[in-house]
């Protein structure tokens, strides 16, 4: 009876988390034939069914979108203050952290984790990127290189979708691009002008997760063209931009090969001293509060940086007491995060004969150009600058009524000049004080320590910042922008909700915790492929690399198990 019991609670693999990389660990295992078992805390999402808010208008939420001040609450929601996205919020109670120091951490806890929250931009990396560490002098060099992950970046890029340009620059390679959405005027003349003035300096528009001319495998996951209704964060009815409920899940699913267990409270990894590798998972069951164990050969641990960090951290034996495959002890540090301090906009008085035309659910993008063929500063890396030009439209209703009322409102018009707003997205070096940690004595109310997040800026940072100001602000004045404003809103790290690190990969196991194929070095059949396992953190939008060296590690897991190595 019992071993019945275990029998059905044994899997091929094991996938904890159902976001953007859990979802593609489930779609390239299930498709290969595993039996693939995902674990996932929150609650099921069906793709479609579950997005209460996608075709509400404004007079159908209570407050027209935009939730009172004193009614905002809530820990981790990435709400935004909209009403639109408050499916989305994580409960008061469900995961309370301790910040040593400030932290925004954003969490989307639900099946298709933040896939469904975030904004698809999404850049490849470079061999600027992978060799940073090495050519730098900071946190390891990585055990890969572009030429690795290549072959990956077109699989994914295939498979997912995503619309932008070839723009042919060395320091950010080429996709597999639908076209891309269109830039503005201003975008248009900011780009134009900034190769003018600067040469080396590039406006593109962002390659973004989108489906402009969806292709024969998109439309075999049920997948549509994007409406452009720029409405994505309540969940897209079309599957217009990609997220694991409408892509990766559903096909994992039409395998007949996966078992998708929601409200699954992934409390550790079960290591066997005897068999020297993890043998399963530990639950908590989110509505019964039952104990489970579940088995598998392999592990993916893909539940989100910090979530992951804690997961393994938890894993203890008498083998790892300190974390499953944690014998360095540098497991949860060196965690890093983007640096979206810098803020600017601007004004330019021009083009008022023309008006934004259609919804880019995407932003243009520049790359980085500091410290890239050279140091041109005295500090490490650089940024990239996320940037949106258009002109708000408004219509006079003041005092109308009848034909003129209904005119006006139908036929908005521009009630200002064109704008500019940038945002900077630095990269961070990792530091071995920037650490999450497990608490001794505090549990949440699953019994699980609660997480210590301890991050804060660094002098490199803050010069970074510095110059980001100055360089934005001189772009701006020399392409002829007035009402320049930029700052530093000295925001928290984590504000970038692109956190990573803590589980590093590298060539040595003495300084990291991961090899080139994203395994435990001292645990071979546990793999952590979510931003947990990034050495550096580049300037990009990180999620196409998770879900990139998933896709890849999955492969090569599936090779392992078939070479008996695993
Ligand atoms: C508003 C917003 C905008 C963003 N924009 C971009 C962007 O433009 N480009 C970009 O590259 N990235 C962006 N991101 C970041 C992007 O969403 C993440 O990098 C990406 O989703 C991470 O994938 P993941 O699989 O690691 O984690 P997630 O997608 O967060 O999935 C993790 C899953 O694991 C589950 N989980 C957590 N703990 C446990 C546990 N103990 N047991 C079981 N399950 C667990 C969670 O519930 C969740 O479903 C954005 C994020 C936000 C919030």
């Amino acid at each position: 009876m019992l071993q019945d019991s275990k029998d059905k609670r044994t899997y091929d693999a094991i996938v904890i988390g159902s976001g953007a990389s859990g979802g593609w660990a489930a779609k390239e295992l299930c498709e290969k034939g595993m039996k693939t078992l995902v674990l996932e805390r929150g609650r099921m999402v069906k793709h479609i069914e579950d997005y209460p808010t996608a075709s509400k208008a404004p007079w159908e939420f209570e407050f027209r979108g935009v939730i009172p001040i004193e009614k905002r609450s809530g820990i981790g929601a990435a709400n935004w203050g909209r009403e639109e996205t408050l499916h989305w919020k994580l409960a008061e109670d469900e995961q309370p952290i301790i910040e040593e120091k400030p932290f925004r951490w954003f969490r989307g806890y639900h099946v298709g984790g933040k896939s469904l929250l975030w904004a698809r931009g999404s850049q490849r990396w470079s061999d600027f990127d992978f060799e940073g560490p090495a050519r730098d002098g900071f946190a390891v060099d990585w055990p890969i290189r572009y030429k690795d992950l290549e072959p990956w970046f077109n699989h994914v890029e295939t498979f997912v979708g995503f619309a932008g340009n070839r723009d042919g620059l060395p320091e950010l390679p080429d996709s597999i691009v639908m076209p891309g959405f269109e830039l503005s005027c201003i975008e248009k003349y900011y780009s134009d002008q900034l190769k003018e003035k600067y040469g080396n300096r590039h406006l593109i528009q962002g390659r973004c997760a989108h489906l402009t001319d969806p292709q024969e495998i998109h439309k075999q996951q049920g997948r549509n063209k994007c409406q452009n209704q720029a409405m994505c964060n309540r969940g897209c009815v079309y599957g217009g931009y990609f997220s694991s409920n409408a892509s990766t899940l559903p096909w994992a699913e039409k395998t007949g090969n996966l078992t998708i267990r929601p409200d699954s409270v992934v409390e550790s990894i079960i290591y066997d001293e005897a068999k020297g590798r993890a043998t399963g998972v530990r639950i908590i069951d989110r509505e019964t509060g039952e104990a489970m164990e579940f088995y598998s050969k392999i592990v993916f641990v893909n539940a989100s940086t910090i979530a992951s960090n804690a997961i393994l951290l938890n894993s203890k034996s008498s083998r790892f007491p300190n974390g499953i495959g944690n014998d360095n002890e540098l497991m949860g540090k060196f965690l890093a995060c983007h640096n979206y301090r810098g803020k600017g906009n601007a004004q330019f008085e021009g083009f008022l004969d023309k008006i934004n035309d259609g919804r880019n659910p995407g932003h243009a993008y520049v790359p980085r150009f500091r410290n890239v063929f050279k140091q041109d500063t005295d500090f490490l890396r650089g940024y990239s600058i996320g940037m949106s030009g258009g002109r708000s439209m408004g219509s006079d209703t003041k005092g109308l009524i009848g034909d003129q009322l209904r005119d006006n409102l139908l036929n908005q018009r521009p009630n200002d000049t064109w704008n500019m707003s940038a945002w900077m997205q630095g990269e961070t070096i990792p530091i071995e004080t920037n650490h999450v940690r497990l608490s001794t004595d505090q549990k949440d109310k699953y019994g699980i320590p609660k997480i210590i997040l301890s991050v804060e800026w660094t002098e490199n940072d803050d010069k970074m910042t510095a110059d980001f100001l100055q360089q934005q602000t001189e772009m701006f004045e020399k392409l002829g922008f007035k009402n320049i404003n930029v700052e530093d809103t000295k925001s928290p790290p984590g504000s970038d909700i692109h956190e990573m690190g803590g589980v590093r990969m590298g060539k040595d196991p003495a300084t990291s915790l991961l090899n080139e194929w994203n395994q435990l070095h001292h645990c071979k059949n546990v793999f952590v492929t979510d931003g947990a396992c990034m050495t550096s953190t580049s300037t990009q939008n990180p999620t196409l690399m998770f879900m990139t060296l998933t896709a890849r590690a999955a492969n090569y897991a599936m090779d392992e198990l078939k070479r008996q190595n695993l």
